[in-house]
């Protein structure tokens, strides 16, 4: 047989405008090695710079190869990183999601690759844990990244350098700022590649399906054999089934079906740390056959779960959102449970959302695409109207616990009552009545607007960042001593959108008055009054700020099954999948924070974090009480998801999404321009709004394109950057992506910046 001599390739970094196939001669010392999906280096430009890239083909050469052809250098895997399905998947993304080449083959391999061809890690310590602690409680750290790596380092010692970047969301150089500084140092560690927790499980029975199990089972597991036999499309199902109604038995026993077939299964779920049971559950049916695939492993653990796939030596993948790339082959089952959950979508470029890469993958294996949800996003529910999935309903929850008794409180009468507590009396007599007879409570708060803020009661100014248009948050320092009472509490004021830590200032910024103070109701005065109103009854608070570290969340949740506490306060975290049989109340604060923020998806948002937080009422044989807290009572969303009826919030929404032409009647484009000048932003983004005009006049394809003014993002600016947006409709989404490119390439941005957002789940 003849050896490839040519081979094409794509550049992993490569701009948009040098984003095309390269073609470039194999050295015959590289013929038995590269092969479609090797990561090579390759001499590029005039200077021939070596860069580093991916092999999408490969083939004879030809006689008539009118042009000198360079030479691969040398190959930066020993063996292939990709595989061709994944090839063809990049071509999808890119021409769906306007990224490169580069970008979208990165999602698909590990950063660790070509790193840990070596088999030692870069690992960081602190150089004195003590006194890095007492550095931290004098306010020498200005930056939530730093704040965050020491908070790590704190937490667990020493970790792999890659592991922090990723946990902290932090960039090399900062953690290179720590170290000039003197907070950490770096040194090498061999690579280990157990995993733990990894023989962990013991091995249990399916249950026996009850009536509406086995309906959903066996519909998906015969679209398996169909797809199988076809080839062709996919199948899409939507398992919508309230929450204990027995989804995961669904999800484990279809994926049992898949797995008989001799096909691999690909189950993906919001967030990894927070599903703890269910990847027990996972291991427990499918034992050595599982890789686990998450943002939180080491990058060596990460890369060796990844080899185990490569290897073929796994058939279920679990994981969250990247999982959705595992190098799996032949898949025929990829499962999403809570579809609708936002960790989704990617927030960084490309911005892809999980269920609509599953899709693709799904078409391209022949699989079956399993959605699962207690309460599903208006846009899969709609597919089953319109005929594109098929529904499977799990009407009931399984065992003797029935739903959940819910009971709206209208915080305006509470005030009115004199009662100017975050706690309704009504809450606080379910509490007090569930403490006493030894049970547990969540209570769930959504941190929005202005809460934890800080206002001015003379003159009303409130302190923001001086980078970003938007309020600072106050925080407690973890690391000071213990405050004794809230109000002398050590606080300190973060930015969330640039990380600046500032102290709070004695006097107004503004007007000078001393009368500056904090304001609105966080997680952590929930903590304070909770304490004041229940001791002795002890609480655990949950959200983004106590959550750094790989294990700090569970630890919180054994905590709180072990009953360490009797409450567990905290944001949208605790409000999905787990089971605790002990908790019979839960309640919603200001359920109303989530509305009326300018975001066509804030109704179904806080439709699906109510019933959710309600789902974890009763789950045991207790019956469960829900009490949801709100000023705006009458609001559409917090009605219905009192009652718990998605079928009618669904009306609801649609109509509204159909009236106002929102997602998924049709796809919605936002581009941002951003600059540290004003004028250069603003400029740039009517530019290109000229530039869509005229296309939209010229060219009748795209006659039913819709284009918004431009104007001032909501939160105009961040890092110190102007933003200016511009918002783009279409029907679908091949139009509208053919539409844009080539004005984005046409653009001459010079020192701006551009960021596309398909289907944006956030409009600020
Ligand atoms: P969901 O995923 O819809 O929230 P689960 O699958 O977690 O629901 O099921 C809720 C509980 O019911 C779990 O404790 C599970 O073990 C149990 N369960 C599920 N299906 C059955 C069944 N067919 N028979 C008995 N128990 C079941
Ligand atoms: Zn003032
Ligand atoms: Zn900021």
């Amino acid at each position: 047989m003849n050896k490839a001599e040519v081979c094409q390739v794509v550049l992993r970094d490569a701009t948009r405008a040098f984003d095309r196939v390269y073609t470039y001669l194999i050295p015959p010392e590289l013929r038995d090695q590269l092969v479609v999906g090797c990561l090579a280096e390759v001499p590029f430009g005039k200077g021939n710079r070596p860069e580093a890239a991916f092999v999408t083909a490969c083939r004879q050469l030809e006689e008539e190869t009118p042009y000198q052809l360079k030479s691969v250098l040398r190959l930066l895997a020993d063996r292939p990183v990709l595989r061709p399905d994944q090839i063809r998947l990049a071509l999808h993304m890119k021409n769906r999601w306007l990224c490169s080449w580069g970008d979208a083959l990165r999602c698909m391999v590990p950063a660790a690759v070509s790193a840990v061809r070596e088999k030692v890690v870069r690992m960081a310590e602190l150089i004195d844990p003590a006194e890095a602690a007492s550095r931290l409680a004098d306010g020498e750290i200005s930056r939530l990244g730093q704040l965050r790596v020491i908070e790590l380092l704190l937490d667990v010692g020493a970790a792999p350098v890659q592991e922090i970047m990723s946990a902290c969301q932090v960039s090399r150089s900062i953690l290179s700022t720590l170290a000039k500084n003197e907070w950490l140092r770096f040194y090498e560690q061999e690579i280990r590649r157990t995993l733990e927790g990894e023989d962990d499980y013991a091995i249990q029975e399916p249950f026996t399906p009850n009536p509406a199990q086995a309906e959903a089972i066996g519909r998906v597991s015969r679209a398996l054999t169909s797809c199988e036999a076809s080839l062709e499309g996919c199948q899409e199902y939507l398992l919508y089934g309230v929450t204990g109604s027995g989804k995961t038995e669904v999800y484990l026993q279809t994926a049992q079906a898949a797995v008989n077939l001799g096909r691999s299964v690909l189950i993906l779920v919001p967030e990894i740390a927070l599903t703890p049971q269910m990847i027990r559950r996972i291991r427990s049916r499918f034992g050595t056959m599982v890789a686990v695939l998450h943002s939180r492993l080491t990058p060596a653990e990460r890369y060796e779960q990844w080899q185990r796939v490569l290897r073929q030596e796994v058939t279920v993948v679990v994981g969250a959102r990247s999982a959705v790339f595992a190098p799996l082959l032949d898949i025929g089952l990829i499962i999403i449970d809570e579809e609708q959950e936002a960790t989704y979508k990617s927030e960084t470029h490309p911005r892809y959302h999980a269920r609509d890469v599953a899709r693709l993958r799904a078409r391209d294996h022949g699989a079956v695409l399993l959605l699962g949800s207690a309460t599903p996003s208006v846009e899969s529910y709609q597919r089953c109207v319109s005929g594109q999935a098929t529904l499977l309903r799990l009407p009931d929850r399984v065992g003797e616990a029935g739903m959940a008794v819910t009971e709206i409180v209208d915080m305006r009468r509470e005030l009115a009552d004199g009662n100017r507590s975050m706690f309704s009396r009504r809450l606080t007599q379910a509490l007090n009545a569930a403490f006493a007879g030894g049970q547990q409570a969540i209570i769930f708060l959504n941190r929005r607007g202005f809460a934890g803020s800080v206002l001015c009661r003379n003159c009303g100014h409130i302190v923001r960042c001086r980078s970003c248009s938007v309020a600072m948050t106050t925080h407690l320092d973890r690391h000071a001593a213990e405050p004794a009472d809230s109000k002398t509490a050590p606080v300190r004021l973060i930015c969330h959108y640039c990380g600046r830590i500032t102290s709070v200032p004695e006097r107004c910024p503004a007007c000078g008055s001393r009368l500056i103070g904090r304001f609105g109701a966080g997680t952590q005065q929930a903590e304070t009054m909770f304490n004041a109103l229940f001791a002795p009854a002890k609480a655990l608070r949950m959200d983004q700020d106590t959550s750094v570290g790989r294990t700090a969340h569970e630890r919180l949740l054994d905590q709180f099954e072990r009953k360490e506490a009797q409450a567990l306060i905290g944001t949208q975290m605790i409000a999905k999948g787990h089971d605790f049989p002990n908790v019979t109340v839960v309640g919603v604060l200001a359920a109303d924070l989530m509305l009326g923020i300018s975001d066509f998806r804030s109704s179904e948002r806080a439709f699906q974090l109510i019933t959710q937080a309600a789902g974890r009422a009763g789950r045991g044989t207790m019956p469960g009480t829900v009490i949801i807290q709100a000023y705006n009572i009458d609001d559409y969303a917090i009605r219905l998801a009192a009652d718990q009826d998605y079928p009618a919030f669904f009306q609801q929404e649609i109509a509204y999404r159909s009236l106002m032409q929102y997602p998924p009647f049709a796809v919605i484009c936002m581009v941002t321009i951003s600059s540290l000048q004003e004028d250069e932003a603003k400029e740039r983004c009517e530019r290109l709004a000229e530039a869509c005009r005229v296309r939209l006049k010229e060219e009748a394809a795209f006659a039913h394109v819709q284009m918004m003014e431009p104007a001032r993002a909501p939160i105009y600016r961040i890092r110190s950057r102007y933003r200016y947006r511009l918002v783009i409709k279409a029907s679908g989404h091949e139009l509208l992506a053919a539409f844009i490119a080539p004005l984005i390439d046409g653009l001459d941005l010079k020192k701006a910046a551009i960021a596309l957002d398909f289907d944006p789940y956030s409009m600020l």
